[in-house]
């Protein structure tokens, strides 16, 4: 039998949980960015703080940038972060690619968190430094040809959205380049503009505003059918190129770490929801190229299911490739 105190204090420590789970978010809450700032993953963290702020108590969303080994360094800061709602991770499909890459991966990406929701669908594109002779794309793989062995693909290391479509591409034409790894594919895009390297492939949230400006060589676009952004639409997609069935799309999750209370989780899943509705956001987004998750990988438990399958598809592409990372 319980004693008076014993029952008081088990009363005191209930509502103590429940007061502070009803008063979440009680301050700002950070969202870990795996990559550069003004970057990709970067841009729609800050759009997507703003939006999921109204959800949440109207906290502010902080963005704290921790770029490196493909996105795995932050990811791997908030597998071992409190899990108490106020540390966060916004990443993309590196999520998926890590554990194929890299042997010591210090976090389990399906154990060591809470999946909150998916937030978008990300086309890639092609494109090249400005003063690259090839104007378009049959002229850029004549470049390739002449330049074997001299040939500089930026990306954002292993695992990263750039790093996958660039392998892919490299697969698809069977020439080798030499990959150059940023901390994220801001800082490559400032090398491409400055003429450091020759092409990348990243994300239409980083290139359609470039490409409208002229400001980089475009080439074209990796999904199977053009976009209808007006930044991108005359742009031809690898597929009716030559590079039949080439087709690369990433996306965005949210993840806290493993053990944020389930009721944190629904009301961030519930914010989520909310801001994924907001028009300014949705129009925002398909500015850049981007389509906003509406199906049930809103569900934390599909988003999972979703990750988990996209493991299953990309693994044994990267291990063909035989690259790997320690
Ligand atoms: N999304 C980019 C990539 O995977 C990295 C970034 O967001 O900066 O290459």
């Amino acid at each position: 039998m319980k004693t008076t105190h014993q029952i008081l204090t088990a009363v005191a420590l209930a509502s103590a949980a429940t007061c502070s789970l009803a008063a979440y978010p009680e301050k700002a809450i950070t969202i870990v960015v795996p990559f550069a700032a003004g970057g990709p993953t970067d841009k729609v963290a800050r759009d997507l703080g703003e939006v999921l702020r109204k959800g949440l108590n109207n906290q502010t969303v902080l963005i704290e940038n921790v770029g490196g080994a493909g996105g795995t360094l932050g990811a791997a800061k908030v597998a071992k972060a409190n899990p108490d709602g106020y540390t966060l991770l916004l990443h993309h499909i590196g999520m998926a690619t890590a554990p194929a890459l890299y042997r010591n991966l210090p976090y389990k990406v399906l154990d060591d968190f809470e999946y909150v929701g998916m937030v978008n669908d990300v086309p890639m594109t092609l494109i090249g430094r400005p003063s690259l002779p090839a104007n378009n794309y049959a002229e850029l793989v004549k470049w390739l040809e002449a330049n074997k062995g001299k040939i500089n693909l930026a990306n954002a290391g292993l695992g990263a959205a750039s790093h996958l479509c660039g392998l892919l591409f490299q697969q698809s034409l069977k020439i080798d380049m030499t990959t150059v790894p940023y901390k994220g594919t801001a800082p490559a895009m400032t090398d491409i503009l400055g003429g450091q390297v020759d092409i990348m492939c990243d994300q239409t949230t980083n290139t359609s505003g470039q490409i409208a400006a002229g400001k980089v060589k475009a080439y074209a676009v990796t999904t199977m059918k053009p976009l209808s952004t007006p930044a991108l639409a005359s742009l031809p997609t690898l597929d009716s190129q030559g590079l039949k069935g080439f087709n690369v799309s990433i996306w965005h999750g949210l993840y806290a770490p493993k053990g944020t209370p389930k009721a944190v989780v629904d009301q961030l899943n519930a914010a989520l929801r909310t801001a994924l509705k907001d028009p300014e956001f949705i129009k925002r987004q398909e500015a850049l190229g981007a389509v906003v998750v509406t199906d049930n990988r809103l569900n934390p438990v599909d988003h999972k299911k979703f990750v988990e399958a996209e493991i299953a598809k990309w693994g044994p592409a990267i291990k063909a490739a035989g690259q790997y990372a320690d």
